[in-house]
């Protein structure tokens, strides 16, 4: 072997040995990676069978836990944050009109012979008209309120506005007062008229319903029928809108419960269920009503950057969506609701559901609507409010 090929195998076999060293080297950093990832996943599946070797808990953990509710997604359009019972419309957040599923209060109460009470139409192009869902519960007050009293003057004297309308409004104010804004009467496009959740009551003959005397048998009893005075007089300072104990708003029954019981406008309540009950909270508001029936309320963001927001809602129970026309939606489950006979649940007006005892009031009432009907002549002023 000459000199030159000894040093050309010497350097081969260095080659070789580098090699070797450096496949040695990976294979050595490569097990240990696998031993720490190994150690890693032990250490995770040793904490989460610690949890489960606890003797007292294991046997509870492994049965499911009745209570614990599993969410779903559920797809809204996000511009339907605009819209539901308990959208916020005041001078800061405007009402977007559209999509209002509209009936005739005195076509309705026409088609159900209903004579206890009537729409006044105060304009000449708008019909007495308030959301399909908001009458019911209206005229399920009102006879309720005549059960309870025997008082037959009761007139709905404000109910639908169109935008229009409401500028109509506004600029007949302004005329009659000569201001150069109204304190009476909301701006075009934020007044809660326009959302067709909203109607105000007078008394006959005298336009001037005040809720006093037997009336505040309305203002106290109208949240079961999911309705609030949505401009009370103690809470001037956060509405921005003087006491006028004649404007209902419909918001549901869970919300308008929860509301009165705890003393909160609508402003206070839809802030409180934005900042403290976020979906992604461990709490959601919870509550049971004088009827033992049980409600979970919590908030979702609306997805603006998409035509469609995801909600998550609990499997299996029966749940409700509203925007808030603030910043998303609200979610409103009922956990459970109590199927025996409520305790101060109000009577319902439905023919169908009528007993032999309650057409006997029909007719009572019958007699009284005649007599309301001579008397739909309004006033000369039309004080509109808010
Ligand atoms: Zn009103």
């Amino acid at each position: 072997m000459s000199k030159q090929s000894r040093i050309s195998r010497e350097k081969s076999i260095h080659r070789t040995k580098t090699l070797f060293e450096i496949f040695l080297t990976v294979s050595v950093i490569g097990a240990g990676g696998y031993i720490i990832k190994g150690i890693a996943e032990r250490s995770q599946t040793v904490g989460y069978s610690q949890y489960y070797a606890e003797p007292e808990t294991s046997e509870e953990e492994e049965l499911p836990d009745p209570d614990k509710v599993i969410y779903e997604t559920y797809n809204v359009p996000t511009k339907d944050k605009f819209h539901g019972n308990l959208i916020l419309v005041n001078e800061n957040y405007r009402y977007f009109s559209g999509d209002e599923k509209l009936v005739s209060i005195n076509e309705m109460n026409a088609e159900k012979g209903r004579t206890l009470f009537s729409a006044v139409d105060p304009s000449e192009t708008d019909k007495m008209m308030i959301v399909e869902d908001v009458y019911e519960p209206m005229a399920s007050m009102i006879f309720d309120f005549y059960d309870a009293t025997q008082i037959s003057n009761i007139l709905i004297y404000g109910a639908y506005r169109s935008t229009d309308f409401q500028q109509q409004l506004y600029e007949d104010d302004l005329a009659a007062t000569g201001n150069e804004e109204s304190t009476r009467v909301a701006k075009a496009g934020f007044s809660e008229h326009e959302s067709g959740l909203a109607f105000d009551i007078t008394t006959y003959p005298d336009y001037d319903y005040q809720g006093e005397g037997e009336y505040v048998w309305l203002t106290e009893n109208c949240y079961k029928y999911g309705l609030i005075i949505r401009y009370p007089e103690n809470k001037e300072q956060i509405t921005k809108i003087q006491s006028e104990p004649w404007h209902f708003r419909y918001v549901g029954k869970p919300h308008a419960y929860y509301m009165t019981k705890n003393n909160l406008c609508l402003e206070e309540y839809i802030d409180m269920i934005i900042t403290k009950y976020y979906y992604q909270n461990d709490e959601h508001l919870e509550f049971t009503d004088d009827n033992g029936n049980e409600y979970e309320v919590y908030f979702v963001l609306s997805d603006d950057a998409s035509d469609v927001t995801t909600i998550p809602v609990p499997t299996g129970k029966k749940f409700e969506v509203s925007g808030t026309n603030v910043n998303g939606f609200i979610v409103t489950v009922y956990k459970n609701e109590n199927t025996e006979q409520p305790i101060t649940e109000p009577t319902t007006v439905s023919e169908e559901e009528s007993t032999g005892e309650s057409e006997t009031s029909e007719s009572t009432e019958s007699a009284e609507i005649t007599e309301n009907t001579e008397v739909t002549e309004p006033p000369t002023a039309y004080v509109a409010g808010q």
